[in-house]
């Protein structure tokens, strides 16, 4: 097996993309893929501040790693879950691959900066662990980008992931889902922009980066994934790669590139005619945390009352962000500012 640039032997076949590729050509493979996702859908200038959503597994390490190799201003942020057997280890390797290459890590700790782990909180809230995260996650996310002043919140969603997604909304026909399932998302009231520069590479391809790299990772999956449908959505997605490949790839950037506009255009005309948001109301904000909410209280809010925590603990500085924004006279009345106060609405119900 050649490496199809430079004749010398393959450590690695792409065969969505009928390539081999030796250790140098597949790491340039996945700069480059990384690099033409960020132009394609305009993700980040070379002067972002740049936060990246850290958890140790090698997707966020290796997004991180090819950020940081590409010239960006990028700062990691670990949340520890407080998952018994995964959250202590996974902090392990992010601070490990932080310190090894002299990164700035933002740690947050649900025990002990909230009074809550996810188990106990999902139990207590009587919800899926995974929503609880979910929840959880995109609440201190948002918080800690906000708060930090940072021009995007990067994430390291893979082909496998989005695929896995898309096929879910395709199989149930979630058209609002479809219709905000973007590799960007822009800054809206109350959020930062959030980008997901690995959609053009997979799990495999990120796996072996890290290891071309040396970049040690938590390969254990979480141990609330048990169940978790977009496992079983990935299964069947790799037996029809397998083969067939390259129809993985081709789904998802089909997708994009031919059918994404048409769910939007009509999400946005729904919205507009009020038939797909039965209360089009203007957005408010968390009375406790300040963070937007269709509710006195925000969802993160009301899951750590359920959940015996205490938000107060670090809690109010985004209101210092929100601030600006009032400042700014932003009013969430235009079409797609709806469309957004109805994202809210997705994100407080844990989806
Ligand atoms: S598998 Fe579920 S509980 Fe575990 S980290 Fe992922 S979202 Fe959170
Ligand atoms: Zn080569
Ligand atoms: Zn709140």
């Amino acid at each position: 097996m050649k490496c199809v640039v430079c004749r010398e032997s393959a450590v690695i076949d792409v065969r969505r993309a009928n390539s081999n590729f030796c250790s140098d050509h597949f790491l340039r493979f996945c700069q480059e893929q990384m690099s033409r996702a960020i132009r394609e859908f305009d993700m980040l200038s070379p002067t972002d501040r740049v936060l990246v959503a850290v958890s140790g597994g090698k997707d966020s390490l290796a997004v991180w790693d090819l950020l940081q190799r590409s010239g960006y201003e990028a700062d990691g942020l670990y949340v520890g879950l407080g998952i018994d057997g995964y959250s202590d280890t996974s902090g392990v390797y992010a601070r490990a691959f932080a310190e090894s290459r002299g990164l700035k890590l933002i740690e947050i700790d649900l025990p002990t900066d909230y009074g809550y782990d996810i188990p106990t909180g999902a139990r207590a809230a009587r919800r899926a662990p995974c929503s609880a995260c979910g929840t959880s996650k995109r609440h201190l996310f948002d918080k800690a980008a906000l708060e930090g002043s940072y021009d995007v919140l990067v994430t390291g969603h893979n082909l496998d992931d989005e695929a896995a997604v898309l096929f879910g909304n395709v199989l149930r026909w979630q058209t609002e889902y479809l219709a905000r399932q973007m590799p960007v998302l822009q800054a809206r009231v109350g959020f930062p922009k959030k980008v997901k520069p690995l959609i053009r590479l997979s799990e495999r391809d990120t796996a072996a980066y890290c290891i071309l790299q040396s970049i040690d990772y938590m390969v254990e999956e979480c141990p609330m994934s048990a169940g978790n449908k977009h496992l079983g959505y990935k299964e069947a997605l790799n037996s029809i790669e397998l083969a067939s490949p390259g129809t993985k790839s081709d789904f998802y950037s089909g997708f994009l590139r031919k059918a994404s506009a048409l769910f939007r255009a009509e999400y946005l005309e729904k919205s507009a005619a009020g038939r797909d948001s039965p209360s089009v109301e203007d957005l408010t904000y968390c009375e406790r945390c300040s963070a937007p909410s269709t509710a006195s209280l925000c969802a993160f809010c009301r899951l750590v009352d359920k959940a015996g925590g205490s938000a107060r603990v670090g809690e109010g500085r985004i209101a210092s962000g929100l601030e600006d924004n009032a400042a700014q006279s932003v009013r969430i009345t235009t079409r797609a500012e709806r469309l957004a106060s109805s994202t809210t609405r997705e994100v407080e119900a844990g989806q």
